[in-house]
């Protein structure tokens, strides 16, 4: 029997909720539509491209779980987009290469399909505030920058402000917490958050459509400009090229710019000097790894967000073990949640040594993005750099597409992190080619087997 699809949805949303926070819920789910129940794919309405990579980008564990509880192994999952014409994204319908947008939409990149009016969408995740972000010694620097700027767009001396540090010590979250701050006090400024990945895509879009005074002109509208992990301009010269026109015209009409890198500028390799001169004007501030006592408030923190409790010596167990990434923090506070409330167990030391254990046995162990694709690439005797490159021969298609799968299924990397991993890639290509890879193995029992023997050799690996 076909189950019905608000039934299924809801029950669904059930499963979701114990495993979000309530504002998650709220922003992410609430506005889910169901459509319809085909042969156990659902299919959800959501309002816009942004929510749906955001969904994708953040909840695929959780939603998948849903859909698995609910449908059972075989369920699937198929978005269907409000304002872009009921365009499909998922299985039946390639998701769009990287920055598609099309020509009408040209002037603003990220101007929602279907709607007229020339307003921009900030792209700024509103959870990202100062009042979550904890201040300790480790950021200090770049929080009290951060917070300057807030009251005074522009009219600082820490323009531009580069945040840098390693992943998961809040460069993001202290960006956009600026963004959400400026949009707060002065409703007027034109804030906007993008990715350089991101930024790297809408640029070779523009080129392609012939757009590229349109973009540069869009981008010069700005008020304040945040733009998210610069390292990734290195060796794209007409990236740079344009980012420095774009720099260069922001910084003289006194508009704010500000950006995150994995490392201080002066040491951003493959970027053109002039560039690297220009990030250094206002301030570098970089976020350290917090101390003890920094990571028990960002701890209690979100313990308080989650409306939960914790005992004492679990909490100082979590601190002690986890030092160098507040994602990993995160991530262990809410697999203690998920096993609490999944499976019923109490949330004491001996549960966090085990969810930790599980934690940093799978990042230690974690096998690299390259090793894979190398893997692969000596598989089918084809060179590494076909495989991350542009070639669009079956054979390297093929061997690119399966080194995205493994590298979904082997590593904790986002697809984000995977897309860019193969040539500045777009998440949805990383779904597209790990759906493809799914549906060729159900039909070719050949390429079945060889997924198995890759998987078998890269099992043995970690275990060397
Ligand atoms: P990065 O961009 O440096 O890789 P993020 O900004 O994505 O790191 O931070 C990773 C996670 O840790 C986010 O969920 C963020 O909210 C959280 N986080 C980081 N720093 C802090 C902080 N000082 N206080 C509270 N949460 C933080
Ligand atoms: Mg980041």
């Amino acid at each position: 029997m076909i189950k019905e699809h608000t039934q299924v949805w809801n029950n669904c949303l059930s499963v979701i909720k114990k495993n979000v926070n309530p504002q998650s819920f709220k922003t992410w789910f609430e506005p889910i539509k169901a459509i319809r129940n085909d042969n156990d794919i659902l299919t959800i309405q959501v309002p816009n491209k942004f929510f749906y990579e955001w969904l994708e980008e953040h909840y695929v564990d959780v939603l998948k779980k849903a859909i698995h509880t609910e449908l059972g192994s075989g369920g699937r999952l198929e978005y269907q987009i409000l304002v872009d014409n009921h365009r499909k994204i998922g299985k039946n319908a390639p998701a769009s290469e990287p920055g598609d947008f099309s020509s009408e939409q040209i002037k603003n990149p990220f101007v929602i399909p279907g709607i007229k009016k020339l307003e921009i969408d900030p792209q700024l995740n509103e959870q990202y505030s100062f009042e979550r972000f904890v201040v300790g010694d480790a950021n200090k620097l770049a929080a009290s920058a951060g917070q300057a700027i807030a009251a005074n767009p522009g009219g600082t001396a820490f323009n531009p402000l580069v945040i840098y540090g390693d992943v998961g010590l809040g460069k993001t979250h202290l960006a956009q917490a600026i963004g959400n701050e400026v949009r707060a006090r002065f409703t007027d400024k034109k804030v906007l958050y993008v990715t350089m990945e991101r930024f790297t895509n809408q640029v070779v879009q523009s080129i392609k459509n012939n757009a590229i005074n349109d973009f540069m002109n869009f981008y010069q509208f700005i008020d304040v400009l945040i733009v998210d992990d610069i390292h990734f301009l290195a060796k794209r010269p007409k990236t740079q090229e344009i980012f420095f026109n774009i720099f260069n015209a922001l910084h003289q009409s006194g508009k704010q710019i500000i950006m995150t890198s994995d490392r201080a500028p002066k040491d951003l390799k493959d970027v053109e000097d002039r560039l690297i001169s220009r990030f250094k004007w206002g301030l570098s501030a970089d976020i350290q790894a917090p101390d003890f006592e920094t990571r028990m408030a960002i701890l209690e923190k979100k313990i308080e967000e989650e409306n939960i409790e914790i005992p004492m010596d679990v909490k100082e167990f979590v601190c002690f073990n986890i030092k160098n990434n507040i994602r990993e923090l995160e991530g262990v506070l809410i697999s203690l949640i998920a096993q609490s409330t999944l499976n019923e167990k109490e949330i004491d030391v001996e549960l966090a040594k085990e969810v930790i254990e599980q934690f940093v046995t799978k990042v230690n162990k974690e096998l690299s993005i390259e090793f894979i694709t190398q893997k692969v690439a000596d598989h089918y005797s084809i060179s590494l750099d076909k495989i991350t490159g542009k070639t669009r021969k079956r054979e390297v298609v093929v061997a690119r597409q399966l080194s995205m799968y493994l590298a979904k299924e082997h590593t904790g990397s986002s697809l984000k992190v995977i897309g860019s991993a193969f040539g500045g890639r777009d998440h949805s290509t990383v779904i597209y080619s790990v759906q493809t890879v799914q549906n060729m193995m159900d039909v070719d029992p050949l390429f079945k087997d060889t997924v198995s023997d890759l998987q078998r050799e890269l099992a043995l690996s970690i275990h060397q």
